[in-house]
């Protein structure tokens, strides 16, 4: 008897299942394989032969079709618990479901798995916060920039099938090699699949959520505010979330951990964990301010005081400066303020004789609100003559880093780059943001939770204050909640003072997001029309962003409109709007 199944082709366009037959030929000729839900099949479509997936066995077959026949059987696929994660993230970030199932299939062909191996070490006396959150079902952990995740990673892997995901394949590796010389015999995602779907501890970077492991004992994300985590093309999927909803699956313990944790977690209902106070300052490098508004006119244009004194102190430093999307400030030229619109608050760019707010178009003449004086100056736009006065200041060689990866040009104690220079470098002394306003100013709702993120990257390559780790922040808005949260070394008065503003502006994750465009983006949102509970709006040419408190009720409208031909971008939550 031929078997009857169904099969999702590997094809992002048509998303739909066919049924095929397997032959017997194929069957008796299968080897140490078997036929299982996820397994990898060829089959005909429209005239080609195309991978797929199994998901079904044993199905009823149409009446009155004549079914084709699967030509392979190529290979292990993914198991029945991700092709229902496929399912259900389809519809959480309106995307197809080959394109899941692809980050979920080994690079290659798989045809034989291990059975999985009993081996869990003893582990020495874990810390009592690992033991809590743990035990808690879900938690969301605080910890300093500079504090130990081993506690962590071994509770996590204490569980069996453990998921633990990092922002980064270096940061993976480097668990990797703790949890072995631990005695975990664990996988990196993707490189070792079959030791993954054989149920090992498995640890990667974003696309390890999708790791083949049959059922998740326990899932940790550390560094779960990492925009890393999140496809930057459509469809917008977090690994974070992806892995979450893993763990609620299999009814398994989950722990994201994070020096300044996202609102996405904090308002996610799971309980937040901190460490003593003193702990969580301790793990915080010194952060000194420089309120560039009142500066000596002997100042540089880009270095503050603080910053020379720490050059000529002969320290090792690494100077950021934000080359991309630069906003075009004003500051008075008498009082140092930043000019601002007397309505929103927002900063104003200058334009000839008025100031500008670029966001809401309102424009007034040019007198400073704090002292009257009708003087402005532009910021800086361009960012040439950094290095050279630097140089100037340092009385040493500045090392520009210009490109985002590969090896450093050479080796210095004084670099000069932009925000990718702090994923090159190992360590330092100080970090100095030049101009940080660039960071917290900038035009996208998350601006201050990125501003803190670069904050918390920058306190990993200092250290901790008592070896002298030092963050120079160079800004004329010193009392931005940002810098006071991390000159408190404690991210919760930001997290406060963010949440608020988000409620007010109903942006993200109070409300839900979903961005529109691309070619056929027109003609989707005519079909789309007016829809109850959703706020449609379009302030760039050919974009629309959509806006709903009900979640469900904006997938289900993005999934229910029938796409147009042509291209068609949507982006749920898209981090950088
Ligand atoms: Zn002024």
């Amino acid at each position: 008897m031929p078997l009857i199944v169904r099969i999702l082709p590997d094809e992002p366009a048509i998303d739909r299942e066919f049924i095929y037959l397997i032959p017997d030929r194929l069957i008796d000729s299968l080897g140490g394989l078997s036929i299982e839900l996820g397994t990898i099949v060829r089959v005909p479509l429209k005239g080609r032969k195309v991978r797929g997936w199994v998901t079904g066995i044993g199905v009823d077959p149409p009446l009155g079709v004549e079914l084709q026949s699967v030509t392979k059987i190529s290979g292990i696929g993914p198991p029945s618990s991700v092709l229902g994660l496929a399912d259900w993230a389809s519809v959480r970030w309106v995307g197809t479901r080959p394109k899941f199932l692809r980050t979920a299939t080994a690079d290659r062909i798989v045809s034989f798995v291990p059975s999985a191996v009993e081996n869990r070490p003893e582990i020495a006396a874990l810390d009592s916060l690992s033991v809590e959150a743990f035990s808690r079902k879900k938690a969301i952990v605080r910890m300093g920039p500079n504090s130990d995740d081993w506690p962590l990673i071994s509770a996590a892997a204490s569980f069996g099938s453990a998921l633990i995901l990092t922002p980064t394949v270096a940061q993976a590796k480097r668990v990797l090699l703790k949890l072995k010389r631990a005695g975990f015999d664990a996988a990196l995602a993707q490189r070792d699949w079959e030791k993954s779907a054989a149920g090992n501890v498995t640890v990667g970077s974003r696309a390890a959520a999708w790791a083949p492991i049959p059922k998740v004992d326990s899932v940790l994300v550390l560094d779960e505010h990492d925009e890393s985590y999140q496809e930057e093309a459509a469809p917008t999927w977090n690994a974070r979330d992806v892995a979450i909803e893993r763990a609620r699956r299999d009814g398994s313990p989950w722990v994201v951990a994070s020096s300044c944790p996202s609102l996405e977690m904090l308002t996610s209902g799971a309980p937040l964990l901190t460490m003593t106070r003193q702990a969580e300052r301790a793990s915080w490098p010194t952060i000194e301010i420089a309120d560039r508004r009142v500066e000596a006119p002997s100042a540089g244009e880009w270095c503050s005081e603080p910053l020379t004194r720490a050059l000529r102190l002969g320290k090792r430093v690494v100077c950021v400066v934000n080359r991309k999307g630069r906003a075009r400030f004003a500051y008075c030229g008498q009082c140092g303020e930043l000019a601002r619109s007397e309505v929103t608050g927002q900063i104003m760019g200058l334009d000839k004789e008025l100031l500008i707010d670029a966001l809401s178009g309102e424009t007034r003449p040019a007198v400073c609100a704090e002292c009257g004086s009708t003087r402005f100056r532009r910021v800086k736009l361009g960012v040439k003559g950094i290095a050279e006065e630097l140089a100037v200041v340092a009385r040493r060689e500045v090392i520009e880093v210009t490109s985002e990866d590969g090896p450093l040009p050479e080796k210095s104690d004084l670099y000069v780059g932009t925000e990718a220079v702090l994923h090159r470098v190992e360590s330092t002394d100080i970090v100095a943001f030049l101009d940080f306003d660039q960071e917290l100013l900038a035009a996208r709702y998350r601006a201050s939770e990125q501003a803190m993120a670069l904050l918390v990257k920058a306190a990993r390559l200092v250290g901790r204050r008592e070896k002298n780790g030092r963050i120079i922040v160079q800004t004329r808005v010193p009392d931005h909640p940002v810098l006071d949260a991390a000159y408190h070394s404690d991210p919760g008065r930001l997290a406060r003072s963010e949440l608020e503003a988000r409620q007010m502006l109903q942006q993200p994750p109070i409300s839900n997001w979903a961005i529109v465009s691309g070619s056929s983006a027109k003609e989707f949102m005519s079909r789309i029309g007016n829809a109850e509970g959703v706020e449609i709006s379009s302030t760039v040419e050919g974009t629309w962003r959509l806006r709903s408190q009900d979640r469900q009720k904006l997938l289900n409208l993005l999934k229910d409109t029938e796409r147009p031909p042509g291209r068609l971008r949507i982006e749920i939550d898209p981090l950088r709007a």
